[in-house]
C-alpha cells in the first residue's frame, strides 16, 4: 500500500474524521486487518486561526509548507490537507515538495462534474466563500456556478464554525440556521449544497436537508482512498 500525509489538526475534530474514515474504506477494500498507512502532521489550531485572522496568509503557507517536507521526508508519497479554508495557500505547499496535493477543490468539482450539477451553493469559513481561491477552482476547472449566502448569514455560518464546531460544540441552533441558509439558497435556484468546511457534516450527520449535500471531507477521504489503494 502507498503512504498517504494529512496535514491536519484544523481543527482536530475533522482530522478525526479523516482518520477514521481512510481506515475504514481500507478495511472495506482490503479485508481483515488492514488499515490504512498514513502519516500525521497535526497542528495547533489557534496559531493557524490566529495567523487567518491577521490576514497573514504568507506565514500560514510556510508553517503548512514546513509541515508537508516533514511528511514527505517521512515517507508521505501525496497529501491530504484537512481543511478547505487552508487551500487558499496550496501553491506554497505544492512547490515546497515534489510530491502531488489532492486538492479538496478538485475533489468536490469533480464529483459535482459527474453528478451534472451546474448551481451548487456553497457553505464554509468567510474566507471559503467570499474569496476568489476555491469558487474559482470549481468555476474554471469544473463549470459549476457557486451561490453563497447573504452577508449576514456569511457571518453567522463562520463565527458557529470558529465558536462552535471547530471547538467540539454541535448545536440544535446552529443546525437549525444552517438548514434556514440552505432553504433559501435552493429557493434561488442551488441543486446541491457544497459543504465546504470540514466539521460541517458533523453538524447536520443524519438530518433532513432541504437540498442534497455534498460533504468535502467524505469526497476528499474518497479522493485519499483512491490515491492509497492505486497500485
Ligand atoms: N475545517 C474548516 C475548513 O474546512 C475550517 C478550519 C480552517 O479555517 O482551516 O475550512
Amino acid at each position: 500500500m502507498r503512504q498517504l500525509g494529512i496535514l491536519g489538526g484544523m481543527s482536530w475534530e475533522s482530522t478525526a474524521s479523516y482518520y477514521r474514515l481512510l481506515n475504514q474504506g481500507v478495511r472495506e477494500h482490503l479485508g481483515g486487518l488492514h488499515s490504512a498507512r498514513l502519516q500525521l502532521h497535526s497542528v495547533d489550531f489557534a496559531e493557524v486561526a490566529e495567523l487567518q485572522r491577521r490576514g497573514d496568509w504568507p506565514a500560514a503557507g510556510a508553517l503548512l509548507a514546513e509541515a508537508a517536507q516533514g511528511l514527505e521526508r517521512a515517507g508521505a508519497g501525496a497529501l491530504l490537507l484537512a481543511t478547505n479554508t487552508m487551500h487558499k495557500v496550496a501553491a506554497s505547499i505544492e512547490a515546497a515538495v515534489q510530491i502531488p496535493l489532492l486538492h479538496i477543490g478538485d475533489a468536490v468539482g469533480q464529483t459535482l462534474h459527474q453528478q451534472g450539477t451546474q448551481r451548487a451553493a456553497l457553505l464554509g469559513t468567510r474566507f471559503t466563500v467570499q474569496q476568489d481561491f476555491y469558487r474559482q477552482r470549481l468555476a474554471e476547472r469544473f463549470d459549476i456556478e457557486v451561490m453563497i449566502p447573504a452577508p449576514e448569514q456569511v457571518e453567522e455560518i463562520d463565527r458557529v464554525i470558529f465558536a462552535e464546531l471547530c471547538q467540539g460544540v454541535f448545536q440544535a441552533s446552529a443546525r437549525d440556521f444552517y438548514l434556514e441558509c440552505l432553504a433559501e439558497l435552493r429557493e434561488q435556484g442551488a441543486e446541491v449544497a457544497i459543504l465546504g468546511c470540514t466539521e460541517i457534516g458533523l453538524l447536520l450527520e443524519g438530518v433532513q436537508a432541504p437540498l442534497p449535500l455534498l460533504d468535502s471531507s467524505e469526497v476528499h477521504v474518497a479522493m485519499g482512498l483512491e490515491w492509497l489503494l492505486a497500485s
